[in-house]
């Protein structure tokens, strides 16, 4: 299928080569071709799989920790619990039966999902079948007079990211055209300025308006509402410059440019800037997947698991050792939450 390509082509020929955030946005988020808007593609048969995919202790860890902060917002008798990005479902369902050993979360959770794929929020009304969910297109839909607890798992790194090169004259923006009908890279006319960091010539600097507006957004909603956002996404601790865009298709990296809305498009997600928009509010980490899961106490949940279906050791032990070790989710993928309790 050409289609997205050639609409893109005819964008280029139209108004000029467009920005890495505009093809982004186009390959993952237009509204017929974009790529979360026409399939699936989570799991072994998709392209990519992501934690609650691997494991439902990923999601009985954080619904855990969202049981924690409603206690220690006081148990409020009614509160948003809120996901962005919720994919199929699966993180949601996995955290609301872990929450049903805790007295009165279930009565006092609000269940907001906020997704803007039409396939994808078929497939969570049919994983979350029996419960009351409310569907927003943004995190501006949800409720203003209520406290708020919100999860994201690899969520900020499928936002639009722009990319700006470093040239002899200073920071340019990196901009995406044509060349014998292939989509190549180039560099826009007009000097990028404030805000921008030091590097040598041709790094490449990563930068998302998008990114940003959406956590002021949550956390301007967690200094007035009270509450806490929990992310989960790979990414870098320090500020850092590098080119971090990557495509997916199949399980494999593939160039960035090859079918576009085919192929899952990515950004490494800059904790460091993410904590400086929080700066008032309380900070935990980042740290790593790791040393989340296993301060939430996964290992014990995981030998429970094991007791409890002894066939099931093998394929248990393994999933926990995906969603852990070090060469696997455990380091890359890095966990950060902010609240004001
Ligand atoms: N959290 C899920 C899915 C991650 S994939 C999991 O861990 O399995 C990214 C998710 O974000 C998809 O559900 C996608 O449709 C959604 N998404 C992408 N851009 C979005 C946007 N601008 N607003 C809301 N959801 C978006």
């Amino acid at each position: 299928m050409r289609n997205l390509f050639d609409l893109i082509k005819r964008r280029i020929e139209t108004t000029g080569p467009i920005s890495v955030a505009d093809y982004m946005d186009l390959c993952l988020g237009h509204p017929q071709y974009g790529y979360y808007m026409s399939r699936d593609p989570f799991g072994e048969k998709g392209d990519f799989t992501t934690a609650p995919e691997i494991s439902q202790m990923f999601g009985e860890m954080i619904g855990l920790w969202s049981a924690d902060m409603w206690m220690k917002l006081g148990s409020p008798a009614s509160f948003t619990f809120a996901e962005c990005g919720p994919g199929r479902g699966t993180l949601m369902k996995d955290m609301l039966r872990a929450c049903r050993i805790v007295p009165g979360f279930a009565a006092a959770a609000e269940i907001h999902l906020i997704e803007t794929s039409p396939l994808l929020i078929e497939k969570q009304r049919q994983n979350l079948v029996g419960y009351n969910v409310t569907w927003n297109a943004s995190i501006d839909a949800l409720p203003e007079d209520k406290p708020l607890i919100l999860i994201g798992n690899e969520f900020l790194d499928a936002l639009p990211v722009h990319q700006a090169v470093m040239t002899g004259s200073g920071w340019r923006e990196r901009r995406i055209g044509l060349r014998d009908d292939e989509l190549i890279f180039g560099l826009g006319n007009t000097l990028l300025g404030d805000d921008m960091p030091d590097a040598p010539e041709n790094e490449i600097y990563e930068y998302s308006p998008f990114q940003d507006a959406i956590w002021t957004n949550i956390c301007d909603r967690i200094r007035q509402q009270r509450g806490a956002a929990l992310v989960i996404d790979y990414g870098f601790t320090a500020d850092a410059t590098g080119d971090t865009l990557q495509a997916v298709k199949d399980h494999e990296y593939v160039s960035v440019f090859q079918s576009p809305g085919e192929c899952d498009l990515t950004t490494h997600v800059n904790f460091a800037r993410l904590q400086r928009l929080a700066h008032d509010l309380n900070i935990h980490g980042p740290v790593t997947q790791e040393i989340f899961l296993k301060d939430l106490g996964i290992e014990l949940r995981a030998e429970k698991l094991i007791t409890a279906n002894p066939q099931m050791r093998e394929k248990i032990t393994s999933e926990l050792q995906r969603l852990t070790a070090r060469d696997q989710m455990g380091e890359l993928f890095k966990v950060m939450h902010v609240s004001n309790l």
